[in-house]
C-alpha cells in the first residue's frame, strides 16, 4: 500500500494512518473493520473501555483466513483505567497482565503490536507502576511495543527518568484546532513519536472551517482528506473513525497531494487552544 509508516524508537514501524473504533459498537465493529482492511487500512485502534476488541477481532480472525498475514497488521489496544489507582506492588502489575490476556483474547490474537495505558491519572501516581508490568509483557513477548495515551511531559519525564523502556509514542487528542505543538516537539526530543486521536475535530466544527474549506477546493479534495494530509505532512500518526464505507475510502486516500507552505500557514490559523476531550491532568473516570 502507499501508506507510509513511522519508525519506531524500538526498530518496528506504524502504518501512518490507521483505523479508530471508538463508539463503534462491538455488533457493528466487525463490519467497520471488515470495509476498513478491505479498504487497505492495516492498523486497528481499539481500547478496552470500547468494549468492541471482541468484534474487531472477529473482523481480524477473517482477514487472516482470508489470507492477509498476520504481520502486515498493526493492532493496537489499551489498559482501561479500573483499579489502577491501588495498582501497586505485585498485585498491581498481576491485575495488569490479567487485563492484557482478556484484551488479547477478546481480539482473538496470540500477540498484539501496541499496548498503551490509556490515561496517565496522576493525582493517583500508579503509572509507573503500570508500565513496571508492561515492561515484562513486552519481556515476555506478548507485544511488540508498549506505549501511553494522553500523558503529559511531565509523566513522560517520570517514565524516562525511573524505567528502561522509553514509551513508543503518546497518543493524545491531537488536530488543527488543538495542534499540541509543545508536547510534539518534547515528544521530538525523546524520540517518541505523536499518535493523534480524534485527528478529524471527532468531525465536528472543524471540518466546516472556511480556511480548511478553501484548501479543499484547491486541492479538489474533501476537508477531511486535507487535514489527514496535514497530520501525515506533520510526521504525526492518525487514526481516523468512521462507519460510513465510503468515508472509510476517502479518509486513507490521502497520499496523492501535497500541502504547500501556505496551506500550512493557514491550516495554523485556526488553532483555538481548545480541546474536545477532558484535559488528561485532571481526568480520573474508572
Ligand atoms: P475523529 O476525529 O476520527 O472523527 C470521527 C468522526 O468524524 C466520525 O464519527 C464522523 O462523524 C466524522 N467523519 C469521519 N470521516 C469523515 C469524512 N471523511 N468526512 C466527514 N466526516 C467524517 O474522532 P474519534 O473517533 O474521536 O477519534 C479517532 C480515534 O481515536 C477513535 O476512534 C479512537 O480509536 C481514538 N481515540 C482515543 C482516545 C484516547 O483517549 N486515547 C480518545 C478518543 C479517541
Amino acid at each position: 500500500s502507499t501508506i507510509p509508516t513511522v519508525s519506531l524508537n524500538n526498530g518496528a514501524h506504524i502504518p501512518q494512518l490507521g483505523f479508530g473504533v471508538w463508539q463503534v459498537p462491538d455488533a457493528e465493529a466487525t463490519a467497520a473493520v471488515r470495509t476498513a482492511i478491505e479498504a487497505g487500512y492495516r492498523s486497528v485502534d481499539t481500547a478496552a473501555i470500547y468494549e468492541n476488541e471482541a468484534g474487531t477481532g472477529q473482523a481480524l480472525a477473517e482477514a487472516l483466513a482470508g489470507g492477509v498475514r498476520r504481520e502486515d497488521l498493526y493492532i493496537t489496544t489499551k489498559l482501561w483505567n479500573s483499579g489502577t489507582a491501588d495498582w501497586t506492588g505485585e498485585q498491581g502489575r498481576d491485575a495488569v497482565l490479567r487485563a492484557f490476556d482478556s484484551s488479547l483474547d477478546k481480539l482473538g490474537l496470540d500477540y498484539l503490536d501496541l499496548y498503551l495505558i490509556h490515561w496517565p491519572r496522576p493525582m493517583h501516581g500508579s503509572y509507573l507502576n503500570v508500565w513496571k508490568a508492561f515492561e515484562q509483557l513486552l519481556a515476555d513477548g506478548r507485544v511488540k511495543s508498549v506505549g501511553v495515551s494522553n500523558f503529559g511531559p511531565e509523566q513522560l519525564t517520570r517514565l524516562l527518568e525511573e524505567s528502561s523502556v522509553v514509551p513508543v509514542l503518546n497518543q493524545v487528542e491531537l488536530h488543527p484546532h488543538f495542534p499540541q505543538r509543545q508536547l510534539r516537539a518534547f515528544h521530538a526530543q525523546h524520540g517518541i513519536a505523536t499518535e493523534a486521536w480524534s485527528p478529524l475535530g471527532q468531525g465536528k466544527g472543524l471540518l466546516t472551517e472556511p480556511a480548511l474549506v478553501k484548501i479543499a477546493e484547491k486541492h479538489g479534495r474533501t476537508v477531511a482528506q486535507v487535514v489527514l494530509r496535514w497530520h501525515l505532512q506533520s510526521g504525526v500518526i492518525a487514526i481516523p473513525k468512521s462507519v460510513t464505507p465510503s468515508r472509510i475510502k476517502e479518509n486513507l486516500d490521502v497520499t496523492g497531494f501535497e500541502l504547500d507552505a501556505e496551506d500550512f500557514a493557514a491550516i495554523a490559523a485556526v488553532e483555538t487552544g481548545v480541546r474536545l476531550g477532558p484535559d488528561p491532568q485532571d481526568f480520573d473516570w474508572n
